[in-house]
């Protein structure tokens, strides 16, 4: 789609624009699948545009073949996304200069605690635990973390589905940018590229929740307009736990199209005439465009499978 609001007549330029942003980690399952659903309809019903973007940035996790197969899969359901598909990997100049001005405004420091250091003083995963901030440490050979805003603003924002959220200021302690191999961590190359591609809306599953205050406090400190956050329930497993692997991708890849995305949009509450499994995809989205309801979702932070 590549008209919207200018090419039906309406009077709006201040047009949303969303995205999908699957790490090429894997194969699509129903946890990505969801989240592509839910950015999709939501920037359809809007008007808007929505764009593709693989982050392919972490080399050492990316799976060879999984963005092709990711790509294709998104066709084969009849996703349409507008414009070319952006590779994260290939932002390196525009991260690099957002380290730059980060270190401008003094808010970039050497840290050169480890997963085995963070392990051993028996601190939360990705804490810097040796007071680096203070230490004035080699850049060299050490990551390099975003010291957070202090003054809190980055802890509080209203999510479209999830509410106001407050976040605990212990909980978001400085967060590494770039890692120690010298990789742009996710928070910063995330927050550079909506704003490269003018995303207005995030849509994405609660699993991403939780690092809204570090990419908040990334624009802030930025200069960066924050967009607007939707947070979709996380697809777990019957008993509340995290979806395991072998699940993760069974719902998508053995069903016939137009059952994949009713999967998808019934764990999103909203449910398919009994006859969709056999459409074709086109009527599906048709389906799909006009009944989306979101406001079903408010307050929703997890789906169980099953349930
Ligand atoms: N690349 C992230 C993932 O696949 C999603 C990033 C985002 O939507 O902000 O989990």
């Amino acid at each position: 789609m590549s008209t919207g609001a200018a090419g039906s007549g309406r009077a709006s330029l201040a047009r949303y624009i969303g995205r999908f942003a699957p790490s090429p980690t894997g194969d699509l399952h129903i946890g990505s699948l969801v989240a592509a659903i839910g950015s999709h309809l939501e920037a359809r019903r809007q008007g808007g545009l929505w764009r593709l973007r693989i982050e392919d940035i972490d080399a050492l996790r990316n799976v060879p073949g999984a963005a092709e197969r990711i790509v294709e899969m998104l066709r084969r359901l009849g996703f349409v996304w507008d414009g070319e598909i952006e590779l994260q990997s290939r932002h390196r100049e525009a991260h690099d200069r957002a380290l730059a001005a980060l270190d401008r405004a003094g808010h970039l420091f050497a840290c050169a605690c480890t997963r085995r250091t963070i392990a051993a003083a028996g601190a939360d995963d990705g804490c810097c635990v040796a007071d680096c901030r203070s230490r004035r440490l080699p850049r060299d050979g050490n990551a390099l973390r975003f010291r957070m805003p202090e003054d809190g603003r980055a802890l509080r924002w209203s999510d479209r589905l999830q509410g106001l959220q407050q976040a605990e200021p212990a909980c978001y302690r400085d967060v590494v940018v770039r890692r120690r191999d010298g990789l742009i961590a996710y928070q910063l190359a995330v927050v550079v590229d909506d704003a490269a591609l003018g995303v207005t809306d995030v849509v994405r599953g609660a699993d991403l929740l939780g690092s809204t205050p570090w990419q908040l406090g990334l624009q802030q400190v930025l200069g960066l307009p924050t967009p607007q956050y939707a947070h979709l329930p996380l697809i777990v497993e019957p008993d509340g736990s995290k979806l395991g692997k072998s699940r993760r991708s069974l719902p998508v890849a053995g069903l016939k199209p137009a059952a994949a995305l009713g999967a998808a949009m019934t764990l999103l509450r909203h449910t398919p005439p009994p006859d969709h499994q056999d459409w074709p995809v086109a009527r599906f989205w048709s389906w799909a465009i006009e009944h989306w309801d979101p406001v079903r979702l408010r307050g929703l932070r997890e789906v169980r499978l099953g349930g």
